[in-house]
C-alpha cells in the first residue's frame, strides 16, 4: 500500500464507521454463531503472497461482523458499558498514525505532559482532593495490582522487590464478597496467596459491613498476620453497591493498612456533584481508580488510577538500566516507573478530545441522563405485580428478577429467570447479563451507552415483559 491507496481506503473506512454509528442500533446486538463458526471460515495460512485491501475489507464485512457483539448499540445493556464516542474514536486514529511509544518524557514530551495535565483535569472533574496525583494505566485490574505491589512494598519496607516474601511472615488483604473477581487475580499475581485473601460479608444492600471488617483485621493480628492492604468497591460490578468509605479508611487508619479503592464503573458518576457522597472519606483513601473507558465514552483502554503517595508507586516500580537513562530524569516523569509495563500507548490523547469535545457540563448531562432512565426504569419494575428489585439502584444499574406472585419456590425462580435471560439474548434485540445476589438469580440491565435514549429503555422494558408473559 503506497501514501495515495492510503488515503483512499482510509477516506473509505471513515465513511464505513460513520455509517456503522448511524446503523449500528440495527445491527442484532449479540451474533447469531457457535464456537467454531468464524475460525472455520478463516485460512490455516497465512498469504505468502500480499492481497489487495478490498479482499481485507470484504471479509472484515462477511466473515468477522457476523460474529460481532455490538458494545456501541445502545440495545447493549449488559455487563458495564465501555463506551466510544466520536471525538475518543478520532482521537484513536491520530495515537495509531504517530504510534508513539510514550515510555519515558523523552520519548514523546508531548505525551508526557499532556498525560500529566488531564489527569489534573480528570482530578478536578470528580473532586478527587489535591492529595492525589493520577497516571493512565491500561485497567483496572492492572490499577489494583499495581496499588496491591505498591501496599506489599509498604509494608516490607521494600524488602519484597529485593528478596521476595519473607518466610516467616503472612500478609493478609481485605475485599468484600462482592469485589471485582480482578481482586483475587491481583493478590495471586502479587504472591499473597489466594488464601491471605479475606473475604468480609456484606450488609442488606451488598456493601462492606465494616464492623466484620475490623473482627477479621483483629483476628489475623492476633494469629500473627500481617494485615495489608484492604480493597474498598465504589459501584460493585454485581449491583453498585457502595462500600462505606469513610468508616473502612478510618479503620485503615487505625491498623495502617494501605487503602485502594475500585471504582471502575461508578467513578464517572463522581463528574456530579450531588453523586461525591459516594466517595465521602476519599482522603483516606492510599489509591483509586476508575475507568474512563466504561462509562466515560473513551474508548478502551483508558483507566484512571490516582495515588496519594506518588514517591512509593515510583520506588516500587523505578528500574534504571543504562540504556534507559536520560538527561531529563531529575526533572520529568517518565511513565514506564508508574506502573507494570514499560512500553505506553498514548493514551491522554482521547481523553483530552473527549474532555473538550464535551465539556465537563455535556459529559455531566450525559451521565445525568443516564442516572435519570436508570431511576425511572427501577420505579416502573418495581411498581410491576410481576417482577421484583433485589437491590437499591443508587445508579443506572437495575437488579431484578421476574416474580409471578404464584410461584414461590427459590429454585424455580431461578431457573425461570435464567430461561427468560436466555431468550432475551437469542432475540437479539437486547443484551443484558445476570448475576448472582444472595443465591438468587438476577438480571442486571445497565443504561449507560453513549447513545442511549429513552426510547431504547421503553422498547427494552416491553420486551423484557413480553418475552415473561410468554414464559407462564
Ligand atoms: C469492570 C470492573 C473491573 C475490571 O475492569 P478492567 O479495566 O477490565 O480491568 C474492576 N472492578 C470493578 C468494580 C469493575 O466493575
Amino acid at each position: 500500500m503506497n501514501n495515495e491507496e492510503f488515503r483512499k481506503h482510509a477516506h473509505e473506512l471513515v465513511d464505513w464507521m460513520a455509517d456503522y454509528f448511524d446503523e449500528v442500533e440495527d445491527y442484532p446486538v449479540k451474533p447469531d454463531v457457535k464456537p467454531g463458526d468464524i475460525s472455520a471460515q478463516l485460512p490455516d495460512e497465512a498469504p505468502q503472497k500480499p492481497e489487495s485491501f478490498e479482499e481485507q475489507i470484504e471479509d472484515f464485512e462477511n466473515k468477522i461482523i457476523p460474529g460481532i457483539t455490538h458494545w456501541q448499540s445502545p440495545n447493549f445493556m449488559g455487563y458495564f458499558p465501555a463506551n466510544t464516542s466520536y471525538p475518543s474514536v478520532l482521537a484513536e486514529m491520530l495515537t495509531a498514525t504517530l504510534g508513539a511509544q510514550c515510555m519515558s518524557w523523552l520519548t514523546s514530551p508531548a505525551a508526557t505532559e499532556l498525560e500529566e495535565q488531564v489527569m489534573e483535569w480528570l482530578r478536578k472533574a470528580i473532586g478527587l482532593p489535591e492529595l492525589f496525583t493520577g497516571v493512565i494505566q491500561s485497567t483496572a485490574s492492572t490499577s489494583t495490582l499495581c496499588a496491591l505491589l505498591m501496599a506489599r512494598e509498604r509494608i516490607s519496607d521494600f524488602k519484597i522487590n529485593a528478596s521476595g516474601f519473607p518466610t516467616d511472615e503472612t500478609y493478609t488483604v481485605y475485599c468484600s464478597s462482592e469485589t471485582h473477581s480482578s481482586i483475587e487475580k491481583d493478590v495471586k499475581i502479587a504472591g499473597f496467596g489466594r488464601q491471605n485473601l479475606r473475604t468480609i460479608q456484606v450488609d442488606h444492600e451488598h456493601a462492606m459491613d465494616p464492623k466484620a471488617l475490623e473482627e477479621s483485621i483483629r483476628e489475623d493480628l492476633e494469629n500473627g498476620y500481617k494485615p495489608t492492604a484492604v480493597v474498598a468497591t465504589i459501584g460493585t460490578t454485581g449491583s453498585t453497591a457502595i462500600d462505606p468509605v469513610k468508616e473502612i479508611g478510618e479503620i485503615c487508619a487505625r491498623y495502617d493498612i494501605f487503602f485502594h479503592i475500585d471504582a471502575a464503573y461508578a467513578g464517572t458518576a463522581l463528574l456530579l456533584p450531588e453523586m461525591r457522597w459516594m466517595n465521602k472519606g476519599i482522603e483516606y483513601a492510599d489509591s483509586f481508580v476508575f475507568n474512563p473507558h466504561k462509562w466515560m465514552f473513551t474508548n478502551f483502554d483508558c483507566s484512571a488510577f490516582y495515588v496519594q503517595d506518588e514517591a512509593l508507586l515510583v520506588r516500587t516500580f523505578e528500574i534504571m538500566p543504562e540504556y534507559l537513562k536520560t538527561p531529563e530524569d531529575q526533572r520529568v516523569k517518565n511513565y514506564r516507573d508508574w506502573g507494570i509495563p514499560l512500553g505506553r500507548r498514548f493514551r491522554a490523547l482521547k481523553l483530552w478530545f473527549v474532555m473538550r469535545s464535551y465539556g465537563i457540563e455535556g459529559l455531566q448531562e450525559k451521565i445525568r441522563q443516564h442516572i435519570r432512565l436508570g431511576q425511572q426504569l427501577k420505579e416502573e419494575i418495581e411498581a410491576h405485580d410481576h417482577f421484583e428489585l433485589l437491590a437499591p439502584v443508587p445508579l443506572n444499574t437495575i437488579c431484578f428478577r421476574f416474580h409471578p406472585n404464584f410461584i414461590d419456590d427459590k429454585k424455580k425462580l431461578n431457573e425461570l429467570n435464567k430461561k427468560l435471560l436466555n431468550q432475551i439474548q437469542e432475540s437479539g434485540k437486547i443484551f443484558l447479563t445476570h448475576t448472582k445476589l444472595d443465591g438468587k438469580y438476577t438480571i442486571r440491565i445497565v443504561l449507560g451507552n453513549t447513545n442511549l435514549k429513552q426510547r431504547h429503555v421503553d422498547n427494552a422494558w416491553r420486551l423484557i415483559q413480553d418475552i415473561a408473559n410468554k414464559l407462564i
